[in-house]
């Protein structure tokens, strides 16, 4: 498909020009992928997360755990997503861990 730029209507491919305001068609812009700090963020704050709640104090640990679970959810990448997810866990576990001890 190709669109006009100026009005936004859709054509077929075979068209060069849009009959109704007479612009040059652009072929449909396709969605640029992420960059991979973007997709792997969640993977970064996964263990983030972990590192401060055993470091330093467990209630920012708990956040980065929370904030890497909604990262890896709305991440695109499976890996990237499960990882985060990994990560959050075990941090969530040694809060837990930690609180009831
Ligand atoms: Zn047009």
């Amino acid at each position: 498909m190709k669109h006009c730029t100026n009005c936004g209507r859709e054509y077929p491919n075979d068209k060069a020009f849009c009959p109704v305001c007479g612009v040059k068609l652009e072929d449909e812009v396709t969605s640029k992928p992420e960059p991979w700090y973007q997709q792997w963020l969640s993977v970064i704050m996964g263990t983030m997360s972990l590192i401060v709640a055993w470091e330093w104090n467990w209630e920012w640990g708990l956040i980065l755990a929370i904030s890497a679970i909604i990262l890896g959810y709305k991440s695109p990448n499976r890996t990237a997503k499960v990882l985060s997810y990994i990560c959050s866990a075990v941090t969530i576990v040694l809060i837990i861990h930690y609180l009831i001890s």
